[in-house]
């Protein structure tokens, strides 16, 4: 790692690799990841990517209205526009760095229907289209002498500098700073603020923190999605299963192992995901019971194998057969609406800072992402960023400067407990229908927390600065629920 970089780039999933190669080869630019470069959200994307690549039976239209119907007409439509007419080049550029989608026997690019979609418009890699999107972004990003890439590596605080920034930065224990002109933070979800999601660990919402502490506008915080139908299993991280497994035609079954959306949504199980999520508590309420179940038995076996083997054999570890048993599914965290404020270009209100896919706010999602949807906005508001940041060097905006830093990480180890209280109160308060009284105590509590953690002398480890930002997360999200 150098000392200095054009662009800096916080993590190493989907949004934060696209703007790593979508910016001219000509700058230098570094890409970090908290832990391995694959652990991300994006990794563990199943279902694919949502985008109009045909006019026979789709068009950008019906992609528009479908987006803004599920997130309740919230949605910035500046912001879908982009989005929608956009996106089909993106998803073309990826597949020019090797990304495989699945074929039909003619050629032709598969399309499959997720909930909310009106028509068949997802692209897909079996179930591990994450998978295969980050290894491929991976590999092309190795190829490029400009792009040096560092895993292990925590950005724990970010300074505003004389044009540019200097990021703090835990490598493999170590503290060290690299300064950049630019700065992307592409830090991904949040997931870990809750008890219960489908986010890996590295979900904490660093970015987001680091920019609110830079004073960058957050917006809609408190938009949280919880998926319908997360493997229901002991973990505290949660198997998803992929929407497009009702998409492909399962149930979803009460407690009686009857089918029961009717009573809800016409859509039935192909609602979005906000409306079965809370069609699922509700029945639960009526039923008294939290046993939910998929079935997708009645299709073929060898169909089921072929089309989703990675569901197939997350959901045989735990001694299910999805093509003979039912599978237990309950709602929980999934994905963050909100995030760091930004602009069309990905701009966030501080100069020279971007933000980029889960952990940015653009606006497209409204109150309720699309299935499939946020792969999409990472490829084109990563692509815009990396566009961005080429016009202001092209005005010849300066460099910046580069000073030595005092880095001391020493200090007392954070107290137990914080992190699993945190989740307590947030699984309590806000999950899926909000409880207003336990939203304020709630509020009231992660404060304490969060002022202990800024007033006291501990040291900087990933446990400190995680719970750190997972406080700062939740004392937003439950402040702007508290303040309606
Ligand atoms: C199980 C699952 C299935 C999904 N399925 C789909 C789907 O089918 N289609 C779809 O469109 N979306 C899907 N999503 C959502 C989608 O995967 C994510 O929203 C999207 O991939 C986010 O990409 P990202 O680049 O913003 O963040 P991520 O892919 O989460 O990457 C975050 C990166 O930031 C790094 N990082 C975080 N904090 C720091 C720090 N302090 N210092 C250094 N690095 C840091 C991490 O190491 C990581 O590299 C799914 C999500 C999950 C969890």
């Amino acid at each position: 790692m150098e000392k200095r970089y054009d662009v800096l780039i916080v993590g190493s999933g989907v949004g934060g690799l696209y703007t790593a190669l979508s910016l001219p080869e000509e700058l230098s630019v570094l890409v970090l990841s908290k832990q391995s470069d694959t652990l991300s959200n994006s990794n563990l994307a199943q279902g694919g990517v949502a985008a109009v690549l045909s006019f026979e039976n789709d068009s950008f239209d019906l992609h528009i209205n479908d987006t803004m119907i599920a997130g309740g007409q919230a949605n910035d439509p500046e912001a879908v526009d982009v989005l929608v007419h956009e996106g089909p080049d993106d998803v073309r550029k990826i597949m020019t760095f090797g990304v495989d989608f699945d074929k039909n026997p003619d050629g032709t690019i598969q399309k499959t229907l997720e909930g909310g979609h009106s028509r068949r418009r997802i692209v897909h890699h079996k179930d591990t289209t994450g998978a295969e999107l980050v290894k491929k972004l991976l590999a092309e990003a190795h190829r490029r002498k400009n792009i040096t890439q560092c895993e292990n590596s925590l950005v724990y605080k970010l300074e505003k500098v004389k044009s540019g920034f200097c990021a703090y930065i835990l490598q493999n224990g170590e503290a060290k700073t690299v300064f950049a002109d630019y700065c992307v933070l592409a830090t991904g979800g949040i997931g870990r603020v809750y008890k219960y999601t489908t986010n890996p660990a590295v979900a904490t919402g660093d970015g987001i923190r680091l920019a609110y502490e830079l004073g960058a506008a957050i917006k809609h915080l408190s938009y949280v999605q919880f998926h319908p139908t997360a493997f229901n299993g002991p973990d505290r991280e949660q198997f998803l299963i992929s929407e497009a497994v009702r998409g492909e035609g399962a149930y979803l079954l009460n407690c009686n192992k009857e089918r029961f959306m009717h009573r809800y949504d016409e859509r039935l199980e192909l609602a979005p995901r906000d409306v079965v999520s809370r069609s699922i508590i509700l029945e639960s309420r009526k039923t008294g019971s939290n046993n939910f179940y998929l079935d997708i038995t009645h299709r073929d076996r060898e169909y089921l194998l072929n089309r989703f083997p990675g569901i197939y054999a997350g959901c045989l570890e735990h001694g299910v057969d999805i093509t003979k048993d039912l599978i237990p599914v309950f709602p929980c965290q999934h994905y963050l609406m909100g995030g760091i404020d930004v602009s069309l270009d990905a701009a966030t209100t501080i100069s020279r800072l971007y933000a980029v896919g889960e952990c940015s706010h653009t606006g497209v999602h409204g109150k309720n992402r699309l299935a499939s949807n946020s792969l999409l906005e990472a490829l084109v508001f990563g692509r815009r960023a990396a566009t961005d940041i080429k016009r202001c060097i092209d005005k010849g905006f300066a460099h910046v400067e580069v000073s030595e830093r005092e880095c001391d990480i020493t200090g007392a180890p954070v107290p137990k407990g914080m992190r699993n209280e945190i989740n307590s109160i947030m699984q309590r308060a806000y999950f899926v229908i909000p409880d207003e009284d336990a939203v304020r105590t709630g509020l009231k509590q992660v404060d304490r927390i969060l002022k202990r953690l800024q007033s006291g002398k501990f040291a900087i480890t990933p446990e400190y600065c995680e719970t750190l930002s997972i406080a700062t997360v939740a004392h937003i999200i439950l402040k702007e629920v508290d303040e309606g």
